[in-house]
C-alpha cells in the first residue's frame, strides 16, 4: 500500500473501532455481503469465523460492541 493510501486509511479510520475499520477496508462486494449478514443478524461468531477465513484479523467481541453500539465508534447507528 502506497503511504498516501495509508495516510488516507488513517485519516478516515482514525477513531473508530476495530470492526468498523474493517468495514472500511473491505472491498465494495464483501461489504455489500457484510451489510447484508449484519441486516439479516448473523450472529457475532458467524461473521467473525467467515471473515477470519478471508484472512482479516477480527474478535467477536469487536463485532459485538460494534452492533451494540458500545464500540468507540463517533457515528453511531
Ligand atoms: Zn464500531
Amino acid at each position: 500500500m502506497s503511504l498516501e493510501k495509508s495516510i488516507e486509511e488513517f485519516k478516515h479510520n482514525s477513531g473508530v473501532c476495530p470492526f468498523a475499520k474493517l468495514i472500511n477496508n473491505l472491498n465494495d462486494e464483501d461489504k455489500k455481503a457484510l451489510l447484508k449478514a449484519l441486516d439479516n443478524k448473523v450472529p457475532d461468531v458467524t461473521l467473525a469465523s467467515a471473515l477470519r477465513k478471508e484472512g482479516w484479523r477480527i474478535a467477536e467481541i469487536s463485532i459485538a460492541q460494534h452492533r451494540k453500539g458500545i464500540c468507540r465508534c463517533p457515528n453511531k447507528k
